[in-house]
């Protein structure tokens, strides 16, 4: 079942998940706490997302670079002059929206890629005024989303905070191909901070000014198009909007499989393949496919050096939004990057013996906070039945996976005695306070799978409740490492 935006950002802050920054001082917009139980779900699914793409991979490994770095990369990149979103402000009270955001949310039209003349006619046409204060807007304009700051004392020098991982990789191209040995077709991973002065932050985790991002470039010679990984994920099913279908005003979804979506040339076989692991990657932590759109990029969105993109949309309350943008980037960064540095990033390849620069054939980039929500989307259910919320969220995100429970204070030592035992393998609480009816309904909540009793039998064994089937079965003491494990592997 499904919430407002609003209220799963309240359930969030009554569980200990998620908090307005500074929530005393009334908060700040577009910056968030995570609390307790949110930071778990929120490290589970970063190790997760790490474990898929690089741990278990021979191609792709992964680097943790500065939020701050030398101000020339973003001059290379083209951040500074052009990573900007158009900007409407209020004639009289000065009030700023996000341009295309606002208009598509007054006209139901698709703004992705306006331009300036297009949005200013919109907002003529359809007389759009500001939602608060009623005046007139001025001209749209552009406004820089970058964050600046200045390094050491009075008077030090500009730099920036991040609006982007994926630039870190590039910057150091050279260093990673050397020292890790990697040859096309290769990729480099990063999960960080990235922060961005959003005009508009809304819908809490969607949209932030402070946000992370898992990220990862792939390179390949460009004379070798075929991806060695596609077949494995050929008949993952894609909902998809193509272009041509938004082009003519449409929200027709074309049904089918990665391999029919390449064999009509729609898409190529890297960006088949990494969207379908995307999607595979959110199925085997719970996220049902149903819930996913794979929209491409029309003409007039896609940058000038991107010959395709596209964005892994899941459906929220308030509509299908990006999660994941995978774009096709060409030679364009580290030709930048070469160009802006004056150094070579070019490689040698032994086979041909000829030298080229390597083309970055697919960008995934996923929003942590984003799929945070999708995961509790998905996990959260009002159970009336039940009379409380459950939150089915995968055993290996839930913020803690077991609970033990004394039947009565007088079996608290013995508990407490399970209860350290567990903790070396697995995130235990322990809940002695209330009804065990009252303590299952808060381990619902916060979606722990397994809780555990202890009672007064002398069978050397002890009732376990499954959180989604509300099952109990009699488990032996010894056998409870290996029996949870199992369950949690499935
Ligand atoms: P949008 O069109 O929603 O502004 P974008 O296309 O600018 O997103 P990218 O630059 O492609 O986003 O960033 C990659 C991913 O980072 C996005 O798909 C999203 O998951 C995440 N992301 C981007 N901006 C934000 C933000 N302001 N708050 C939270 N996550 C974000």
């Amino acid at each position: 079942m499904t919430i407002p935006i609003d209220d799963m950002a309240a359930f969030c802050k009554k569980k200990g998940l998620v908090y307005n920054t500074a929530d005393m001082y009334g908060g700040l917009a577009g910056f968030f706490d995570y609390g307790p139980f949110g930071v778990e779900i929120k490290n589970k699914l970063k190790a997760a997302w790490w474990s898929y793409w690089v741990q278990s991979r021979e191609d792709i490994v992964g680097i943790d670079g500065a939020i701050i770095t030398n101000p020339s990369v973003w001059k290379a990149s083209g951040h500074t002059e052009n990573f900007c979103d158009q900007m409407l402000v209020c004639s009289k009270c000065a009030a700023k929206q996000r341009a295309d955001a606002f208009i598509e949310e007054q006209t139901g039209k698709n703004l992705e890629g306006a331009s300036a003349e297009e949005l200013n006619s919109l907002v003529a046409e359809n007389k759009l005024v500001c939602p608060a204060c009623k005046s007139s807007f001025k001209e749209v304009k552009d406004f820089n989303l970058m964050f600046s700051t200045s390094i050491g004392a009075a008077g030090g020098d500009d730099a920036y905070l991040r609006p982007e991982t994926a630039q870190l990789i590039f910057a150091n191209f050279k260093l990673i191909q050397e020292h890790a040995r990697l040859k096309p077709p290769f990729g480099v991973a990063q999960i960080g901070k990235a922060f961005r002065n959003e005009i508009s932050p809304r819908n809490f985790l969607f949209r932030c000014r402070e946000f992370e991002q898992m990220e990862i470039e792939y390179f390949i010679n460009p004379t070798i198009q075929t991806c060695p990984y596609y077949a494995e994920l050929e008949n993952t099913h894609f909902y998809l909007l193509d272009a041509a279908a938004q082009e003519e005003g449409t929200e027709n979804i074309l049904e089918l499989t990665a391999k029919e979506a390449v064999e009509k040339k729609i898409m190529h076989e890297w960006h088949a393949y990494f969207l379908a692991a995307n999607i595979s990657w959110f199925a085997s932590l719970g996220v049902r496919p149903e819930n996913f759109r794979i929209r491409e990029h029309m003409k007039q969105e896609l940058a000038h050096y991107s010959s395709a993109c596209f964005d892994l949309e899941y459906k929220f309350p308030f509509g299908y939004k990006e999660l994941l943008g995978v774009a096709d980037r060409g030679t364009y960064d580290l030709g930048r990057h070469q160009e802006h540095a004056k150094k070579d990033l070019m490689i040698y390849d032994d086979d041909t013996k000829e030298k080229y620069l390597p083309v970055v054939i697919a960008e995934p980039s996923l929003g942590v906070d984003r799929s945070f929500l999708v995961f509790l989307y998905e996990a959260y259910d009002d159970d009336k039945e039940r009379g409380n919320i459950v939150l089915h969220l995968h055993p290996r995100l839930a913020p803690i996976t077991v609970s033990v429970f004394p039947l009565t204070n007088k079996l608290a030592g013995k508990a407490r005695e399970l209860y350290k035992a567990l903790k070396h393998s697995f995130a235990v609480s322990y809940d002695a306070s209330g009804s065990v009816g009252r303590r299952y309904a808060r381990a619902d909540e916060l979606g722990t799978p397994f809780c555990i009793t202890v009672d007064f039998e002398e069978d050397g064994c002890v009732t376990v409740r499954d959180r989604d089937t509300t099952k109990q079965e009699r488990v032996k003491i010894e056998a409870l490492t290996s029996y949870l494990r199992k369950k949690i592997e499935g």
